[in-house]
C-alpha cells in the first residue's frame, strides 16, 4: 500500500525546550537564520483559567499542498510517502511557494533556493526516525505511516483529541496536534 507519512505532536507533553529545533538544524546543516521547525505558544482563556499550548511546528506535508500548485518550475513536488519536497536544482528562488503556504513553513536558503522540512526522508529511508522525533526528550513527536491503521501515528490520531492548524486553508495538513 502507498505510504502516507504524517506526524502527531502531543501538546500535553511538549515543554518548549527547542531540542527539536536544534536537532533539525544540526541534522540538516541549516544555515544561520534558517529553520525547518519552530516552537509556537498560544495562550487562551481568561485569568485565572488560562491555558498555554506549546506546539513544535513544521511543514504539514499537506495532502493538497498550495505550495506545489504555486511553484512555476515544478521544483516543489510531492515525493515518496506524500512528503512535500523542493528540488534545489529546479528552484529559482521566486518565492511563489512562500506566498502560497498558509503555514509560513518555508524560508530562502542563502544559496538561493527555498528550503523546508523534508520529514527527514533521508533518515526514514534508512528506517531511522526524523531527527526531531528521535531527539525530543519528552517523546512529544510521533512520526509514521497513516496508511497503516496499526502504526503509532494512526492510533494516536484516531484515539486522541486532535486538531490540524488552519483547517480552513483547504490544504489538508498531515501534522496533527494532540491535546
Ligand atoms: Fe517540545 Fe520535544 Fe521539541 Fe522540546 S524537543 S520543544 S519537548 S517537541
Ligand atoms: Fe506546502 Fe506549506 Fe503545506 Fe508544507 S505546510 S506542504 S510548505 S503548503
Ligand atoms: Fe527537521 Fe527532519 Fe524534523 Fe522536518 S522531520 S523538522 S526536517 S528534523
Amino acid at each position: 500500500m502507498k505510504k502516507r507519512y504524517a506526524m502527531a505532536v502531543d501538546t500535553r507533553r511538549c515543554v518548549g525546550c527547542n531540542a527539536c529545533v536544534i536537532a533539525c538544524k544540526t541534522e540538516n546543516a541549516l544555515p544561520t537564520g534558517g529553520f525547518r521547525d519552530w516552537v509556537a505558544t498560544e495562550v487562551s482563556g481568561a485569568f485565572p483559567e488560562l491555558h498555554m499550548e506549546i506546539r513544535s511546528e513544521r511543514c504539514n506535508h499537506c495532502d493538497e499542498p498550495s505550495c506545489v500548485s504555486a511553484c512555476p518550475t515544478g521544483a516543489s513536488h510531492v515525493g515518496e510517502g506524500g512528503v512535500v519536497l523542493v528540488a534545489k536544482n529546479k528552484c529559482t528562488g521566486c518565492k511563489a511557494c512562500i506566498a502560497a503556504c498558509p503555514y509560513d513553513a518555508r524560508y530562502v536558503h542563502p544559496a538561493g533556493f527555498v528550503d523546508k522540512c523534508t520529514f527527514c526522508l533521508h533518515r526514514v529511508k534508512k528506517e531511522q526516525q526524523p531527527a526531531c522525533v528521535e531527539t525530543c526528550p519528552t517523546r512529544s513527536l510521533t512520526f509514521g505511516d497513516l496508511a497503516d491503521a496499526e502504526s503509532a501515528v494512526s492510533r494516536l490520531v484516531r484515539g486522541r483529541r486532535q486538531k490540524v492548524l488552519k483547517p480552513e486553508s483547504g490544504n489538508e495538513p498531515r501534522v496533527y496536534f494532540l491535546s
